[in-house]
């Protein structure tokens, strides 16, 4: 089977990540679905965003100085949605001597015509008014953005999450929507006891994170909280306890191949994924920003789709891996 083109935040290589105009886009592309990361705000709503803060691509520091954290960062949990909705969204940028720099140099300008924000449960709206007017369905990867830091702020992301996927009709597998994340006790208790509470049964894939991230923190018994090592889940001999509450493995696309001087070779990981009945869904592919093995995005997709067999392309280009797919 063709593997699905999943835009990655709408097709954020051409619009604002995570707008209504990049999942727009991303259908009209050919996308079989869009990635939408989710976070809470204060009062409680499912926001799509992709970091736990707001600032990097939005006016909120111009808008509410003095509202951030002491780590310079302006949380979505520390604001309401009203006031998350008032803000104008942008492209990512990084502020370097008070100057914004986008992160993207060759894409969508900074700060030009109007983006804002939305909520998970506008975004499953938009899908499912797009299937109507168009007779083309496009599925959803819900990225359940670090679960684990909510839990230590003392919310719960999980719960509220799947009760707007349940309302917007997201309940079976055969719904068109997955959930995603880096958080495995996230996705542990979804298949256990939150999914079921909730009467959700979607398909969830573990994302797996480099083994010297920092990008999920653990509870230990005694109440302290201490990084989760990622190092195991690079193991084929981890694929089989993976499967036991996952459906596919989401690895960074570097993670699948090694490279040996000019030459890139399959490191395996991909079969062993597929013995254990797992799907493997790389991220992220990107047009601008190129591995030094490949000239062309078309070049990883010969490695990873030709090669390698991958389930899914996630990528900020829809439209090239589609034009790829009818090609090849
Ligand atoms: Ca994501």
């Amino acid at each position: 089977m063709a593997p699905l083109v999943i835009a990655h935040r709408g097709a954020s290589g051409y619009l604002p990540e995570n707008t209504h105009a990049a999942t727009v886009l991303a259908h009209a592309q050919r996308a079989d679905a869009v990635e939408t990361d989710v976070v809470l705000t204060k009062d409680g709503h499912v926001l799509v965003n992709h970091d736990l803060w707001l600032d990097g691509v939005s006016d909120v520091a111009r808008r509410f100085p003095g509202r951030e954290r002491a780590d310079g960062h302006f949380y979505a949990l520390d604001f309401t949605l009203d006031e998350i909705l008032s803000l104008s969204a942008t492209d990512a940028f990084d502020v370097r001597d008070g100057r914004d720099v986008p992160v993207f140099p060759d894409r969508f300008p900074l700060w030009q015509s109007t983006f804002g924000f939305q909520t998970l449960d506008s975004q499953l709206q938009l899908l499912r008014g797009l299937q109507k007017s168009t007779g083309r369905p496009m599925g959803v990867f819900v990225e359940l953005k670090t679960p684990w830091w909510h839990e230590r702020e003392g919310v719960d992301l999980v719960v509220p999450a799947l009760e707007v996927l349940a309302r917007n009709g997201y309940r079976t597998r055969a719904d068109g929507a997955w959930v995603i994340s880096f958080d495995p006790h996230a996705l542990q208790r979804i298949h256990h006891e939150a999914g079921p509470a909730a009467g959700v049964d979607l398909p969830l894939t573990q994302l797996i994170a480099s083994p010297d991230s920092d990008e999920t923190y653990e509870k230990r018994p005694d109440g302290s909280w201490a990084r989760y090592d990622y190092t195991p889940m690079h193991d084929a001999a981890a694929m089989p306890s993976i499967r036991t509450y996952a459906d596919a493995l989401g690895p960074d696309y570097h993670h699948l191949v090694s490279v040996d001087g000019g030459t890139v070779i399959d490191n395996g990981l991909t079969a062993a994924a597929h013995d254990a009945g797992l799907l493997v869904a790389p991220w992220t592919i990107r047009a601008d920003q190129l591995p030094p093995w490949a000239s062309s995005m078309d070049g990883v997709l010969d490695v990873l789709v030709r090669d390698i067999g991958v389930d899914s392309i996630t990528t900020d280009f829809p439209d090239i891996a589609r034009a790829y797919l009818d090609r090849t």
